[in-house]
């Protein structure tokens, strides 16, 4: 079959342009379509100072160029765009760009994982006006700032003790008066002396300027209804990341949460020859450098899948293996 390939990476973040590098290396030729908007979270991070090889750190867009590049200098070809979906029904795999079909031996799913938003329309218009889902990347921008956190998960309270180190105040929003977060990253954001929570309440609008600047929040009281404002310069959504599964649902196994799911040890998922590497298939994790380790850990995978092949009779090889949904 001509214009088959050995691999195609679908995903442009740690997870699939260090997939890229390794694949390349091994002279696999490997097509990446890393999405229209490729990076992955690191674009919109700013200083990185916690991915090993950068001692002064990197801005988070500078890096991912950096990976890119790198794969790019092995020969990985790349199509800026996304997959709008792929049949994995039978060998070789289709992937479709549109009308434009692709096809590969083998398929590398690093698609990543996004931040949830809340779902309102002022959210949407103060985006990187004060509106945040990283105090990693923008907390630097309050210093001695009020900011507002909503969540009461780990990262919700991670981020409330992060974001102390600039702000005078930060303003816990949970929807709940229980938490999600483990008792001891509550403890630490509540013994905080700049952290305050406001509980059973939930972000009826997020309120800004006519030029576009946060300047606070609308609240609802949960239990009795009640509206309050809260002042503050910057919103921090703190709420959880969702994977980006979506093409894969029919496909490939998954977790209640719609995460990729690979065998204990490898990056290998329920078809032979599709594996799946990075925050798509990692909840607990979700670093760079894990992602970048386990884009690794599915190029050798995918490179022992496709040498295994060519030890197949060509017929087998050719019908082998025959995806069940
Ligand atoms: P999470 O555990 O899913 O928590 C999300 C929080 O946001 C929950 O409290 C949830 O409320 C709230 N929430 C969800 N949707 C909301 C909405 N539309 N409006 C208002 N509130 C909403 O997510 P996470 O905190 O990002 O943590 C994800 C995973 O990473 C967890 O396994 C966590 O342990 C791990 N993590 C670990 C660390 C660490 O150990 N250093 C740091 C960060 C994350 P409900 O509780 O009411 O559902």
């Amino acid at each position: 079959m001509n214009n088959v390939r050995d691999v195609i990476i679908i995903g442009g973040g740690p997870a699939g342009f260090t997939a890229a590098l390794y694949t390349a290396r091994a002279n696999l030729n490997p097509l990446v379509i890393e999405g229209f908007n490729w990076g992955g979270q690191l674009m919109i991070t700013s200083d990185v100072e916690n991915y090993p090889g950068y001692p002064e750190g990197v801005l988070g867009p500078a890096m991912m160029a950096d990976f890119r590049a790198q794969a790019e200098r092995f020969g990985a070809e790349f199509l800026t765009d996304d997959v709008t979906h792929v049949d994995f029904s039978e060998h070789p795999f289709r992937v479709f760009v549109g009308s434009d079909e692709h096809r590969a031996r083998s398929v590398i799913v690093a698609t990543g994982a996004s931040a949830r938003q809340l779902g309102l329309a002022s959210e949407q218009t103060l985006q990187g006006r004060g509106v945040s889902y990283c105090a990693t990347c923008d907390g630097a921008f309050f210093r001695d700032k009020v900011v507002v956190v909503i969540g009461g998960g780990d990262s919700a309270m991670e981020e409330a003790t992060f974001l102390t180190r600039f702000a005078s105040r930060v303003v816990v929003v949970h929807r709940r008066d229980e938490f999600r977060a483990s008792p001891i990253m509550v403890d630490r954001a509540q013994e905080n002396e700049k952290v305050e929570f406001v509980l059973n309440a939930v972000v009826e609008d997020v309120l800004g300027t006519e030029d576009g600047r946060v300047t606070g929040v609308r609240l609802r009281d949960t239990v009795t209804g009640k509206i309050t404002e809260v002042a503050a310069d910057g919103l921090f959504v703190a709420i959880g990341h969702d994977p980006n599964t979506e093409l894969f649902l029919d496909w490939l196994d998954h977790d209640e949460q719609d995460y990729l799911v690979t065998e204990p040890g490898s990056t290998r998922t329920n078809i032979p020859g599709v594996f799946a590497a990075g925050d798509v298939q990692d909840h607990v994790y979700r670093q760079a450098v894990t992602a970048a380790g386990s884009g690794t850990m599915a190029a050798l995978d995918a490179q022992r899948y496709l040498e295994a092949l060519e030890h197949l009779p060509s017929e087998v090889a050719d019908l082998a293996p025959t995806a069940k949904r």
